[in-house]
């Protein structure tokens, strides 16, 4: 379709292929489609089998069709779809309870996506400020080389120019600090500050866990001037980081926290955490979703729960990591010259890369690997939490195959 000055303009060409409906806004190779998944696997029409090691960017954390979260789905879809919350939902109860249960907060909300869930943790900060007398306070801190969404404010809570470029007419009411840079940060909290908002591994900006002083530095922060600090685990969280949350591998805990991704296992559902004194501030009329806490999401919600909760689960996690990062920087020392080192918490993996890492994801991608990009030329590692050794050896041999091929161009 041409673009035209006229925005009513394109209407009677209606000609292309099905995927010319859709907007622009992706660009996914146009010589795969795949057609089903099992466990770590993808497979194409033609029976191709490729290597899940993006998981929808972090999402389908047990895999594709795990029996356990089909069966959920399943015996809820014949009971009841959807009600709204003008009605009781017993599954979002018993979700929100058993996340309270296992984490600092005491109240949840549910919506249906990250964004959302940072959303909702943007308006309970400002909202407990607000009840809190403090009208004054609302402007929120954020970190370059952040990602918390596509929403209005959570691009504006993240700051990337990149991302905002002209959908956005005002600041919003964000501030912004350099990652990591303390004396930065000092200076931006003024009187109108109500919080402060980070990820404690950044995801789309580069994997990159927050170092264990500045985590510490920035609670400090919080404590000393009233400020309410905000995680946003929508990448991170949900086991991702080999603990049920990243931020707790630092021993601190925040007031409010967003969730999504892995919590509803490929079934699209967002939560935002806080303790009882913000949580209390959101009363009636406040906010509100019509399909957060819907009864689909919420049974699969709580299937992924029962799987994260399994003793040893999460340890499983952290000894795949090890193995995984183990070899990987075996092959940053065998390949200095195209990848130069290894980042990230759990199994949310990168790799630098010296090599443009599109191409590398490109070549994986013809040896059957799929994985991400993220920020600064890194390859994304995001494997199902319950891959098997035989599947991470697999990848690694991939990825030793590709790095000799390019070695030898
Ligand atoms: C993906 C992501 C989001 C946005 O989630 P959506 O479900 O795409 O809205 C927010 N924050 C972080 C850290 C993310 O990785």
């Amino acid at each position: 379709m041409k673009s035209s000055g006229s925005i009513t303009a394109g209407k009677d060409s209606k000609t292309g292929s099905a995927r010319d409906a859709l907007w622009p806004n992706y660009s996914p190779p146009q010589d795969l489609v795949i057609t089903h998944g099992l466990g770590s696997e993808l497979f194409t029409a033609a029976g191709d089998a490729y290597l899940d090691f993006l998981s929808g960017i972090a999402v389908t954390s047990f895999g594709h069709a795990h029996p356990h979260l089909v069966a959920a789905l399943n015996e809820q879809s014949g009971k009841v779809w959807h009600l709204s919350n003008v009605f009781r939902i017993p599954a979002a109860e018993r979700l929100a309870g058993r996340l309270s249960e296992h984490s600092f907060a005491d109240r949840v909300f549910f919506a249906n996506s990250g964004t959302e869930a940072v959303e909702a943790g943007i308006k309970a900060i400002r909202g407990y400020q607000l009840a809190s007398g403090n009208a004054d306070r609302h402007r929120i801190i954020g970190f370059s080389d952040s990602f918390h969404g596509r929403t209005l404010a959570a691009l504006a809570a993240a700051g990337n120019e990149s991302h905002m470029r002209g959908f956005i007419p005002m600041d919003y009411g964000f501030d912004q600090v350099e990652w990591e840079n303390l004396p930065q940060l000092k200076q931006a909290i003024g009187a109108n500050t109500a919080g402060i908002i980070l990820e404690p591994v950044q995801g789309e900006g580069g994997i990159r866990p927050i170092s264990a002083e500045f985590m510490q530095q920035v609670k400090g922060l919080c404590e000393e001037h009233g400020l309410v600090l905000m995680m946003d685990e929508v990448q991170c969280g949900v086991g991702r980081s080999g603990k049920l949350f990243a931020h707790q591998h630092y021993g601190i805990t925040p007031d409010v926290m967003a969730l999504a991704k892995g919590l509803g296992g490929g079934f699209p559902v967002g939560a935002c955490l806080t303790t009882e004194a913000i949580g209390e501030t959101m009363v009636v009329g406040t906010h509100g979703s019509t399909f957060g806490g819907n009864p689909l999401a919420m049974a699969v919600g709580n299937a992924v729960m029962d799987l994260l909760l399994e003793p040893g689960q999460l340890d499983e996690v952290t000894a795949k990591s090890d193995y995984l990062m183990d070899h990987l920087q075996k092959l940053v020392a065998q390949f200095p010259k195209l990848i130069v080192s290894i980042h990230g918490l759990g199994l949310m993996i990168g790799i630098k890369c010296v090599v443009p890492c599109g191409d590398m994801l490109n070549k994986l991608r013809s040896k059957k690997l799929l994985v991400g990009k993220s920020g600064a030329n890194m390859i994304r590692l995001l494997p199902p939490l319950n891959i098997s050794y035989e599947h991470l050896d697999q990848a690694l041999q991939i990825i030793e195959e590709a790095l000799l091929e390019f070695q030898d161009a």
